[in-house]
């Protein structure tokens, strides 16, 4: 159903909610596998502080067990109990088996030349999502781009993600752990405190897949990896990107509080239409509204406009003047992103020129607009490129 408005109000909040509730059922249909292993095992990452302590409860273990696991898990990034110094050897052997400290396991991995790396991960059924790490080219620090669906139900017309049918969503422990796992590649463990530099300094979700249609997850996975006892990145560290999920950002950002990137990418309604599908659903009008009461939004926490640059179809001067008219008031900076091209994809991406003529305007208006550069194009890696051979083998229920 489409629900047009003409104006920058916000939808009202009994509609936002019922439609919360339908898309959190929607989303639970495509809910991962229970964490389970054939031998009745089950893997720790992934369940909360108090989900851990009812686990250790129930083999008799005082609630400080949780908080030692969580530390030799998170801060340590131990993946075998018998590495967990501080717990003796009998009760080592009795969490051994019962439960273990997973990884996704590593299906291919691939490095380009400009150093962005790229892992395809498998998860326990066998389903795979990629992952990203792209280093800062001026700085001993990088982002590590994760995956939050296998798959996307969104079908955005420059994504090549997007031709993949949504398999299923990732649970809590496949989310944390692709950053888990990128973070053992870089023998980054354990995980560094305060400033000091790191090169896993990030987290941007905007691998496969529309988080906000895996909120819960998602944000399970995220709080694991905010924990300041664990992982202990903070919200400013990372950024969830979706497309336009309006009354799922209201609830991101009232209690997750990460930074927010929106993919623009067309500011009339009847183009991004074509471009970006959900806008029949949340139009430009209703996008902008909730990203003027997304909370925190400060100059020192500018929402983040993803605009990717197609050639002759969304990249005018006048595309460029709508679009500061738009965001006009909000703290914010506009990523111009050159189209990457896929194989069977029918956009170009747009000339020099018309990149630098879009990106002055809006800097001229006041919001930094930077051309990104893209990264690890040899190896299908650069925004909107990835994409794996997973399939749903039965529908949905
Ligand atoms: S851009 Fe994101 S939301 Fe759109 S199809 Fe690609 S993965 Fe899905």
């Amino acid at each position: 159903m489409s629900r047009k408005v003409s104006t920058t109000t916000a939808i009202t909040p009994d509609l936002t909610d019922a439609e919360r509730v339908r898309i959190l059922a929607k989303s639970a249909l495509f809910n991962p596998p229970p964490a389970q292993l054939p031998d009745g095992r089950r893997d720790l990452v992934g369940l909360t502080r108090e989900e851990l302590a009812v686990e250790l409860a129930v083999i008799g273990e005082k609630p400080f067990r949780a908080k030692q696991l969580w530390h030799w898990i998170y801060h340590q990034g131990a993946t075998e109990f018998s590495k967990m110094s501080s717990i003796a050897r009998p009760l080592q052997e009795r969490l051994a088996e019962r439960f273990v400290v997973g990884r996704p396991s590593i299906a291919t991995e691939q490095t380009s030349k400009d150093e962005t790396r790229k892992w395809l991960f498998r998860f326990r059924d066998g389903q795979e999502a990629e992952t990203v790490y792209i280093p800062d080219r001026r700085e001993d620090r990088g982002a590590v781009c994760i995956s939050s669906q296998v798959g996307c139900t969104l079908s955005c017309r420059f994504c090549h993600t997007g031709t993949q049918r949504l398999v299923r969503n990732l649970g809590a422990a496949e989310i944390v752990g692709q950053f888990m796992a990128a973070r053992d590649a870089y023998d980054e463990w354990p995980s560094p405190r305060g400033d000091v530099p790191r090169l896993l300094s990030t987290i941007v979700l905007m691998g496969m897949g529309e988080p906000l249609y895996n909120y819960e997850n998602v944000a399970r996975a995220m709080r694991i990896a905010m924990d300041g006892e664990g992982i202990g990145l903070s919200r400013r560290r990372i950024t969830l990107s979706t497309s336009g999920v309006v009354p799922m950002m209201d609830r991101c950002g009232a209690e997750l509080g990460v930074n927010l990137a929106v993919s623009l990418h067309a500011v009339r309604d009847d183009l991004r239409d074509e471009i970006v599908p959900l806008n029949r659903k949340y139009p430009i009008a209703e996008l902008i509204a909730a990203c003027r009461r997304y909370p925190g939004a400060s100059n020192a926490r500018r929402i983040t406009f993803e605009y990717i640059m197609l050639r002759g179809v969304n990249d005018s001067e006048a595309d460029a003047r709508e679009l500061v008219r738009l965001i006009a008031g909000i703290p914010a900076k506009v990523n111009l992103i050159p189209f990457n091209p896929w194989p069977g994809s029918d956009y170009r991406p747009s000339g020099r020129d018309a990149l630098e003529r879009f990106a002055a305007i809006v800097q001229d208006a006041g919001f930094a607009s930077p051309i990104r550069m893209p990264r690890g194009q040899d190896i299908l890696a650069a925004c909107g490129q990835l994409r794996t051979e997973s399939r749903r083998t039965r529908p949905a229920a």
